[in-house]
């Protein structure tokens, strides 16, 4: 039977006002209790996200007219707000979106630290002092705000990556709309009601709740300047197909991976085992960074494979809010169906087995999607998917390798480019595959997961376009003006240009 107690009544928010619709509406369920209802939200329709839009146009002069030391403070209520909060927002999670309980507090603290670097650049710079060829001349760079920002987001990590994207695009000036997960509603709307309670102006954030077709009719609507997405590849080249119409449209798309471990013959044995362990397995492999691959020289590959099956299978799945485990559940049905064809393929395709992932029912007591991890070795040969596209859970491939040049060649196989992690003691080595392997994040002698927010985070090829997240969004939603100045009393031009008018 459905749990009733505590149920959460979704709300949009727009200019200012929380609205409870009348219309569809969608229920958020725990994927560690598919009968714990954690509350029920509105379906946005197509008018109230043009509402919202609307909204946010407005806010817009008053708010980009507003201090800019100002509009951070208001980040500094916030920060106290999430410091107050950061249990009952880590207890939430847990439940919505079933990450173990000591992750959640490490992602709500995420998400304060980038509250926290927001709000310090409220004194810094917005722009450079520049040289110019002529001495009478001043001549600056600074940024001004592109207008309204739509901000769409996957579920993994539903407080975080909304404040990677809202803390730069409010601090700079802009408006948004933010539109969560569907299946992390929840917790977006706890943000966003701490974005409120900090002082945040109507308008200035708006949220409308739904699936992709809302997120659709956001990314269709002319009147949003920036669209930041972070989620699949499939949909976020999809909202970069769409906003191609639209003249001045800026689209930063985080994307999925196929993110590897490269463990050397000179590695350290254990640490090259914790490290492939927390990278695969960790959020039952849910993160965008998640490993799919361990590249292990061959020398060490019968060695290593051993004692990570070993460990694997005695990893504690169960419950996220104990902190006793050390993952959860996957998402959803859907998420275990998907992440069991990957498992039936890598048999198919060649893959010696060293564990078959299991459903786990906690013996019928609990109606949760708990899955424990695949892992399989296989050569990387050309043309075998289950070493290539992105799984999104515990599925784990050994990969052996021979020489370096040949990890660097596997690791780049595969049509994503995000993190990347390698085991060695070899500064030579380190630098090779720094070099020599595409992607946006990487790790030596660390697991590939571990973000921090004043770090890049982004990646190449299909995991992302170029426009990182966290404290680098600023390029993005921003653009750069020239301005230039004349102090003297007759106008001398760059280049030697010449300024006579009479002939
Ligand atoms: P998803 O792509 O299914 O959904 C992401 C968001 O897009 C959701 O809010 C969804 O409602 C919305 N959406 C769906 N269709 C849309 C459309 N047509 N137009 C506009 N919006 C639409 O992703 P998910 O399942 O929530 O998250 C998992 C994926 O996110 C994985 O691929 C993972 O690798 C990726 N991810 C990437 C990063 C990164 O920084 N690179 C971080 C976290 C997750």
């Amino acid at each position: 039977m459905a749990a009733i107690v505590d149920r959460i009544v979704g709300r949009n928010l727009i200019a200012g006002h929380w609205l409870v619709a009348s219309g569809d509406r969608f229920e958020s369920r725990s994927p560690a209790n598919r009968d714990e209802v954690i509350g029920l939200f509105p379906s946005s329709s197509p008018s109230t996200v043009e509402e919202a839009v609307a909204a946010a146009r407005a806010a817009y002069p008053a708010w980009r007219r507003t201090s800019r030391i100002l509009r951070a403070e208001l980040f500094d209520n916030l920060a106290q707000l999430v410091k107050r909060e950061t249990d009952n927002l880590a207890e939430l999670m847990a439940r919505e979106c079933g990450k173990v309980i000591t992750e959640c507090r490490a992602e709500v603290i995420e998400g304060l630290h980038m509250i926290q670097y927001v709000f310090g650049t409220g004194r810094m710079p917005c722009g450079d002092v520049l040289a110019s060829e002529i001495a009478e001349k001043d001549a600056f760079m600074r940024r001004k705000p592109w207008g309204v920002v739509a901000v769409i987001t996957p579920w993994n990590f539903p407080f975080a990556v909304p404040l990677w994207m809202l803390g730069p695009s409010l601090v700079e000036g802009n408006t948004a709309v933010f539109k969560p997960s569907e299946d992390t509603p929840a917790i977006g709307q706890r943000l966003v009601e701490l974005f409120l309670e900090a002082g945040f102006p109507p308008g200035v954030i708006n949220l409308v709740h739904g699936d992709g077709n809302v997120g659709e009719a956001l990314v269709r609507n002319k009147e949003v300047n920036v669209v930041l997405f972070t989620g699949s590849w499939e949909v976020g080249s999809h909202i970069q197909q769409v906003s191609a119409g639209f003249h001045d449209r800026i689209v930063a798309a985080e994307m999925g991976s196929k993110s590897a471990v490269i463990v050397c013959a000179d590695a350290k044995l254990d640490l090259a085992v914790n490290a492939v362990l927390i990278s695969a397995f960790k959020t039952s492999g849910q993160r965008c960074v998640s490993a799919g691959r361990a590249i292990v020289h061959e020398s060490l590959v019968e060695k290593f494979s051993q004692a990570l099956v070993e460990k694997a299978k005695r990893l504690r799945i169960g419950n996220p809010l104990e902190a006793i485990n050390f993952t959860g559940p996957v998402i959803h049905e859907a998420a275990l169906n998907k992440i069991e064809k990957y498992n039936r393929l890598a048999r198919e395709e060649g893959g010696q087995m060293f564990l078959q992932g299991q459903r786990l029912t906690d013996n019928g007591r609990v109606n949760g999607c708990f899955l424990s991890p695949t892992i399989y070795q296989m050569e990387a040969r050309p043309g075998v998917r289950c070493i290539r596209e992105e799984v999104f859970g515990p599925h784990l491939a050994i990969l052996p390798f021979r020489t370096n040049e040949e990890a660097a060649q596997i690791y780049n196989d595969t049509d994503y480019g995000l993190s990347m992690a390698v085991i060695t003691e070899d500064y030579r080595a380190m630098r090779f595959f720094r070099e020599e392997c595409e992607f946006g994040m990487g790790y030596v002698n660390l697991p590939c997961i571990g973000a921090e927010v004043h770090l890049p985070f982004g990646g190449v090829k299909k995991s992302g376009n170029g426009h990182p997240s966290a404290a680098g969004l600023v390029e993005t939603v921003t653009h750069k003006i020239a301005w230039t100045v004349n102090h003297g009393q007759e106008i001398k031009m760059a280049q030697g240009l010449t300024t006579d008018v009479e002939g």
